[in-house]
């Protein structure tokens, strides 16, 4: 444990989830006396755990791609994450399923993903090769290159421009993935990734489709224990370094002066800082942490005329049996998908069809359930609070019998008399408990002019120790982004304290 006495630099990260978590490390491991805070009881933010009657449910992200990112956050101090959690291979990354019995598996097994093509529409066959590579140039442009730097001035943005305009980022990725394919469920196949960084494929930047070389690259795992693992994994990293980590203490307040953040208010409490940084909504940090100030009312006003990520509906379930027959990532496509989309995105209701990911965790970890038993959770996309006028509280326990029902019937027989423990988590929780503008689920909507040097910067334009992290900053949402900005925000951070 370093030890960080009178004179260091003191700074506070609002918020414990991913990116609060890896930002806070490494802050620590450069010698940065930190404090995090968080309002809930655990840390994770998205990624918080629920346990009830011996079920582990992962609340949210549970397709863990490029570890190395991960990694790097032990290797700053000289340890090895393999020492404080086991990352295990998932395979295939997804299965994917659609109503007329069309099944799917997606690996980085070429010859295995070759003979299902070839089967479905062989000209294909070459054309995932041509988009794969296309993608394997993003990945290297997009992510290695650009997506750990701040864009903080537009002159980074002006240098970036002719790679994004070569890599054709203006279009959208459902229209590039249907430049090289022709069929159109493997269109679907290679276009939905977008909807797990909180994007519709019909509007987000193609540079999005670089998470196909991402996931082929880092393949995919999942922590033993489940993702709740890998954060409890984090916060013992960041403590043994020596930092602090407050539970249960929402943040109040942060306080500025002379242009500058002078601390924070939590419990009541008025703590000096030399510099903040926010985890936490970023809507929420400046119209609510920064109630009052100028440059609270500026950015909130702003932050307003952006578009946001749709919500999500998630119901998490404990089967009193095993399906050893399932995958651990199912996506399960419904009857439409461009209409369904539009309508995620942009109607004031709800759809009678849905397309849904279904998350079964126990084919690889049988731990997270009782012996015999099962765990599970099923999410569905749905419009965000400013677009769709839904008094969850009402429609929430019907949609989840809807959801139910229809697993029941395409993928999990029985389910319903094998219920053992059944929650949800609805836009209006992710509105009230992580405090998400409009329930969004993913933050910014990853529009092309909402990224890089057009998404709320890591650090803030007017007061210069003010800084932001996570979904709602560079690069944008999903672990590998969040835990990008982290270290984007961290050498700005580090640079601005001069250690
Ligand atoms: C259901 C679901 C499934 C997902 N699946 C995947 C996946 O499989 N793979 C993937 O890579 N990504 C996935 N994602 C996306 C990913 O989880 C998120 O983009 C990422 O975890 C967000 O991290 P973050 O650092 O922005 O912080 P968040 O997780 O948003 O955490 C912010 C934290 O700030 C805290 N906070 C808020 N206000 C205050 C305050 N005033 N004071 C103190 N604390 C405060 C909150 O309590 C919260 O803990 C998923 C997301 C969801 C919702």
């Amino acid at each position: 444990m370093r030890d960080l006495g009178d004179g260091h630099h003191r700074a506070a990260v609002v918020g414990s989830g991913f990116g609060g978590l890896a930002l806070a490390i490494r802050l620590q491991s450069a010698g940065i006396a930190t404090t995090l805070f968080e309002a809930r009881d655990k840390p994770g933010g998205r990624a918080y755990v629920y346990e009830d009657a011996g079920f582990t449910f992962d609340a949210g992200p549970t397709v863990i791609t490029d570890p190395d990112c991960l990694r790097q956050l032990w290797a700053l101090s000289g340890r090895d994450m393999a020492d404080y959690v086991e990352l295990l291979p998932v395979a295939p990354f997804y299965r994917l399923c659609w109503e007329d019995g069309t099944v799917f598996d997606y690996s980085d097994d070429q010859e295995a993903i070759d003979a299902q093509m070839r089967a479905i529409n062989p000209r294909d066959v070459a054309g995932y090769r041509r988009l794969l590579a296309y993608s394997e140039d993003l990945y290297r442009e997009g992510y290695e290159r650009l997506g750990t730097v701040p864009f903080q001035s537009f002159w980074t943005m002006a240098k970036a421009a002719p790679t994004l305009l070569r890599l054709q980022g203006y279009k959208n990725v459902y229209g590039r993935v249907s430049e090289f394919i022709e069929d159109e469920k493997l269109r679907q196949a290679f276009s939905f990734h977008t909807l797990l960084v909180g994007g519709n494929p019909f509007s987000t930047s193609a540079i999005y489709s670089l998470i196909h070389a991402l996931e082929r690259k880092g393949r995919v795992w999942f922590a033993r224990g489940g993702t709740g693992a890998l954060i409890a994994a984090m916060a013992r990293l960041f403590e043994e370094l020596g930092g602090e980590l407050r539970l249960s203490t929402p943040v109040e307040r942060i306080e500025t002066a002379d242009g500058r953040a002078t601390g924070v208010v939590a419990g009541g409490e008025r703590m000096p800082f030399d510099s903040v940084a926010s985890n936490a909504d970023v809507m929420h940090t400046y119209r609510d942490l920064m109630a009052g100030s100028r440059r609270g009312g500026d950015k909130s006003r702003a932050l307003g005329r952006k578009s946001y990520s749709m919500s999500l509906f998630v119901v998490y379930f404990g089967l009193s049996r095993e399906h050893p027959d399932l995958k651990h990532h199912t996506v399960l496509f419904g009857p439409r998908y461009r209409e369904l989309l539009a309508d995620i995105f942009g109607t004031d209701g709800l759809s009678e069809d849905f397309s849904l990911y279904l998350h079964a965790p126990s084919v690889t970890d049988p731990g997270l359930a009782p012996p015999g038993c099962s765990t599970y959770y099923a999410l569905s996309p749905v419009p965000h609070l400013g677009t769709a006028d839904i008094d969850w509280e009402t429609v929430g326990p019907l949609y989840r019998d809807r959801i139910l029902r229809y697993l029941e019937e395409r993928a999990i027989p029985g389910l319903r008399d094998d219920l053992v423990t059944v929650r949800h988590f609805t836009p209006f929780d992710f509105r009230d408990t992580l405090n998400a503008h409009q329930g969004s689920a993913f933050s910014v909507e990853p529009l092309l002019l909402q990224s890089a040097w057009f998404r709320p910067h890591n650090r803030d334009d007017v007061i210069d120790n003010l800084y932001l992290v996570g979904a709602g900053t560079h690069p944008g949402a999903g672990i590998p982004g969040v835990v990008s900005s982290a270290k984007a925000t961290a050498g700005l951070m580090i640079e601005g304290a001069g250690v």
